[in-house]
């Protein structure tokens, strides 16, 4: 019995690795995902994009320029490919124990992911990020009077296969999803927050080591990011002064324009290709 026990906690947690992006940021982000820390999992990594990508074959995509139509930085349409996440999500419910959204400009730490999601029981409901503003959404409305906590998307958030599944009456059809997000006037973030909380009664559980762009703080002290980054498990990229630019270049700037090929090669010092470029 007790190898039972042991053989039990030894096994290693599945997690799908959802990206959003569109075809005009493949060149500008996605590239560089791809051949960093994607590499490491992409037996798990799925899409949606509005439309196909190269080197991506197409059972790892839901597009979704039909339905949402072209691109823009709109609610709607964020609404809409967020909706697509969980066509992936409840496809594959059996297969994984977590379900993990990340935008395309977002370098994700997958061990150190791994590392902490193994704390945390998938068959309990779990709702993981970064709480996207400082405080709680105000919400006086019915049918859920009461403020709540969001995370926000662009640090990536973590849903355990028992969220999913309770969310799936909510999820199942894109367009209830979208509605849900133009009645309620919220983004696709706050949205899902929203449906957690008020229907489902789950709360956020704050992960402060996600981190997306919109947090200025966290590429501003050189000393404090040295000494601390190996332990953080999502970063932002793509803004001029937002991404780990406190790091030695490891490669010439036009090939890694924004650090993430060196900030993955000093977190995974043993790839082959990271020992060269760490003895140069
Ligand atoms: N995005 C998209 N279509 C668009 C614009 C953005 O799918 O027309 C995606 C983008 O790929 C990223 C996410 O939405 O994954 C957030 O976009 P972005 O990082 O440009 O904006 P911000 O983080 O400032 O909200
Ligand atoms: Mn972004």
């Amino acid at each position: 019995k007790n190898s039972d026990i042991i053989n039990q906690t030894a096994k290693p947690i599945r997690i799908l690795y959802l990206i959003r992006t569109a075809a005009h940021f493949y060149r500008v982000r996605l590239i560089y995902l791809l051949q960093t820390w994607i590499s490491l999992v992409k037996d798990d990594v799925f899409f949606t994009s509005d439309l196909l990508l190269p080197n991506i074959s197409e059972t790892r995509m839901i597009l979704t320029k039909e339905t949402c139509g072209s691109e823009a930085h709109s609610m709607n349409i964020l609404c809409c490919k967020t909706a697509h996440d969980f066509i992936i999500y409840h496809r594959y419910l059996s297969k994984y124990d977590w379900f993990c959204h990340f935008d395309d400009d977002q370098y994700v730490n997958v061990n150190k992911l791994e590392e902490y999601l193994s704390t945390l029981d998938s068959n309990q409901p779990y709702y993981v990020g970064r709480a996207s503003w400082s405080d709680t959404i105000k919400r006086s409305k019915e049918p859920f009077p009461y403020p709540f906590w969001f995370a926000t998307l662009g640090a990536g958030v973590c849903l355990s296969k028992h969220s999913i599944s309770l969310l799936e009456p909510y999820t199942q059809s894109v367009s209830a999803f979208i509605d849900g997000c133009i009645n309620e006037n919220y983004h696709d973030d706050i949205y899902l927050g929203f449906l957690l909380n008020g229907y489902l009664n789950i709360s956020l559980t704050q992960n402060s080591h996600f981190h997306s762009h919109l947090e200025k703080s966290f590429y501003h002290d050189k000393q404090t990011f040295l000494r601390t980054f190996k332990n953080e498990i999502t970063f932002g990229f793509s803004r001029p002064d937002r991404y780990p630019h406190f790091l030695p270049q490891l490669y010439q700037s036009n090939l890694d324009p924004y650090r993430i090929r060196t900030l993955h090669c000093l977190l995974n010092t043993q790839l082959k290709e990271c020992e060269r470029k760490i003895q140069q």
